[in-house]
């Protein structure tokens, strides 16, 4: 009967990833036949990840006709250096890492991937060679374990343990009433933000994937387990190209590379240190959330944008 089900489960998570504004894209098109934004054109070749460098050339991209959200971007991440961008609420930030995922093609430019279009490549590969650990992730109505070891399909039980472990969520799922065989999701155990955050890192410690999109959750997360969250996803990062939609000033503050972007053209570029001394608008936002800090006696780990 729960083979009857799943089918069910899956289409309600849809509408809610839709409605929610993309949550679990890897989940979605691997599992569900949705209906396609972008097709493959005929005998297209897999993409060959040689190094992991991304590139932008002057994306134009609307989800609408008539209404453009990326207004020509340019962007590039040398292979396994991390990128972040910042910027106000509705910038085309998170329509950034879609592209990237091939959710869409663009409307004119190209997103490459060690130098071959990402629309002219199918778009399998493309989500294979990538990694996301996205702001909220939805968990599948199964165990735990079922959700660790769908990052990579035949992954040992062994293997799902060892990414849990660098996730730091082995202990937690040990501590369960059933381990690993504990079911999670909507009709099982609620995992916190935090917790099913970790499950994402584990997912994506196991798909070991060479290009890395992290959306950062900016729901109040206690700060230990925020700090530890954020030293995986450090970890992580370090030997793969990285896009950070960055909410946190300390990963900011790392990256290789910061471009705010605003209403869809990149407004800043450069470091954090070159960005303050621009006093442009990173600069501002920068400001404005010391001062909150301030206020709210929060931590270094605060809301970005
Ligand atoms: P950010 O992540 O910077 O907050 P987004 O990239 O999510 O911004 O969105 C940029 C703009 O695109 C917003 O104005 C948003 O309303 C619009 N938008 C996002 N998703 C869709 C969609 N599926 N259809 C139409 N418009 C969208
Ligand atoms: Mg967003």
């Amino acid at each position: 009967l729960s083979q009857l089900f799943r089918p069910l489960d899956l289409l309600g998570m849809v509408y809610r990833t839709i409605r929610q504004g993309l949550i679990d894209m890897e989940a979605m098109f691997k599992l569900v036949d949705t209906p396609q934004e972008v097709t493959d054109r005929p005998g297209a070749p897999p993409l060959q990840v040689t190094s992991g460098e991304v590139r932008f050339d002057t994306v134009l991209f609307g989800y609408d006709p008539g209404r453009t959200i990326l207004k020509g971007v340019d962007i590039t991440i040398a292979a396994g250096k991390t990128l972040a961008v910042v910027g106000p609420s509705g910038a085309g930030k998170s329509t950034i890492a879609r592209l990237l995922f091939r959710f869409y093609d663009v409307t004119s430019g190209r997103i490459l991937i060690d130098g071959q279009d990402i629309a002219a490549v199918t778009q399998d590969s493309v989500r294979d060679a990538i990694g996301i650990v996205p702001q909220d992730m939805v968990l599948f109505n199964d165990t735990i374990g079922y959700n660790i070891g769908y990052g990579r399909a035949g992954a040992t039980q062994a293997e799902i343990e060892e990414a849990a472990k660098g996730a730091s969520i082995h202990d937690f799922v040990l501590s369960l009433p059933e381990g690993y065989e504990t079911r999670v999701g909507e009709r099982g155990l609620k995992l916190s933000g935090g917790e099913k955050q970790r499950v994402a890192i584990a997912r994506t410690l196991l798909k070991d994937p060479p290009i890395l999109i992290l959306d950062e959750a900016t729901s109040a997360l206690d700060s230990r387990t925020e700090a530890a969250i954020q030293e995986v996803l450090g970890e992580i990062s370090r030997r793969r190209t990285t896009i950070v939609i960055a909410h946190r000033l300390s990963t900011v503050v790392e990256a290789d590379e910061i471009v705010v972007l605003d209403q869809g053209v990149v407004v800043e570029r450069g470091t954090h240190a070159q960005l303050l001394a621009a006093d442009g608008l990173y600069a501002t936002m920068w400001r404005r959330q010391a001062a909150e800090r301030k206020t709210e006696g929060l931590g270094v780990e605060d809301v970005l944008a």
